[in-house]
């Protein structure tokens, strides 16, 4: 008895040795969840910047076609972010953000020099099909109206959405559209490198790749995909419908056929082959062995990377594309 009460107040004891601290109010954990949103924003919106401007860079040199318009704008639909997510957008753009309406967060070049910038608001878009020549009316929240002409471009338009995900990873859908996850930002912080793995995706679209590999999916995933695409966008989104594409395995042809396409591409657009070409040793030296990351699918083979060596330094040497498919 007497050893049990010895206990009792050993532990209370011990509990009133633990210092908890001021307790924190609801709105002193509020500002702090608008610290970390604002911090994770501000990453995802990097990454949708890089991103965009790489495939901006790179979309117009993959092969061609009939002309289409290319409307490239992304958004963040206001009426469904936390007030969190608001207030932090609002620090980040530095103004009030209303309630409702669709926040721009990356525009094409040609749509930023007629007048439409990250940060405004979209509070009517006329809804409509996008047809070549033909402009996009819109109403920002500040009351101005906006028509836009999109630019063309000779090849189907591809729309891209970042992932935030702790996998570093990109994939491509068959509705044209590209994910990037956050964390192969991160990890591939030149813009040369990412441009790399940009390539290799859009050369799995542009070559017909996916199209083989349909048949694998059910119509419910690609139903859902599409439903999913009339949605507005926020940092929170994951996305996994999309995801399941990123698992999707390509014959070996395939893998080197992308490499190939996927640097050219990259070289026309004017990135340093040299450093596109180190993207998977790069991604091979800094990402765990094993796991359903890039490297599953794209493992980084000593015949792949000397197969890129060989891509690289024939382009260098200024052979034509017909020369260089041809394998001369
Ligand atoms: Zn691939």
């Amino acid at each position: 008895m007497r050893k049990l009460s010895l206990l009792l107040l050993l532990l209370v004891l011990s509990a009133c040795a633990v210092e908890t601290g001021p307790p924190v109010s609801p709105e002193e954990l509020s500002r702090a969840q608008t610290e970390i949103w604002e911090i994770k924003l501000r990453e995802y919106l990097h990454c949708e910047d890089r991103v965009g401007r790489v495939l901006v860079r790179i979309l117009p040199v993959t092969e061609h076609d009939e002309p289409h318009p290319w409307f490239l704008v992304k958004i963040i639909d206001l009426s469904r972010t936390p007030p969190e997510v608001d207030r932090a957008l609002s620090r980040i753009f530095a103004e009030s953000l209303p309630e409702k309406g669709y926040l721009v967060t990356f525009v094409h070049p040609a749509l930023k020099r007629q007048g439409l910038s990250p940060g405004e608001v979209i509070q009517h878009l006329e809804t409509q099909r996008l047809r070549l020549g033909a402009p996009v009316r819109l109403t920002l929240a500040d009351g101005r109206l906006l028509s836009l002409k999109p630019p063309v471009i000779y090849t189907e338009p591809v729309d891209f959405r970042i992932v935030d995900s702790p996998e570093p990873n990109a994939w491509v859908t068959p509705e044209n559209r590209m994910y990037v996850t956050l964390a192969l930002c991160r990890t591939l912080p030149d813009d040369h490198e990412l441009a790399a793995v940009v390539g290799h995706e859009l050369a799995h679209l542009k070559r017909g790749h996916l199209k083989k590999q349909m048949t694998l999916l059910t119509l419910r995933d690609l139903l859902g995909i599409g439903v999913y695409a009339l949605g507005g966008q926020t940092a929170q989104d994951l996305y996994r419908l999309g995801a399941n594409f990123a698992l999707l395995k390509f014959s070996r042809d395939q893998e080197r056929e992308a490499d190939f396409y996927g640097l050219w591409y990259t070289y026309r657009a004017g990135y340093n082959l040299e450093k596109a070409a180190q993207v998977w040793v790069h991604l091979a030296a800094v990402l765990p062995p094993g796991g359903p990351s890039l490297l599953s699918t794209h493992p980084p083979t000593a015949e792949r990377l000397a197969r890129i060596r060989k891509i690289v330094a024939a382009i260098r040497s200024g052979k034509t594309f017909e020369e260089l498919r041809g394998g001369n």
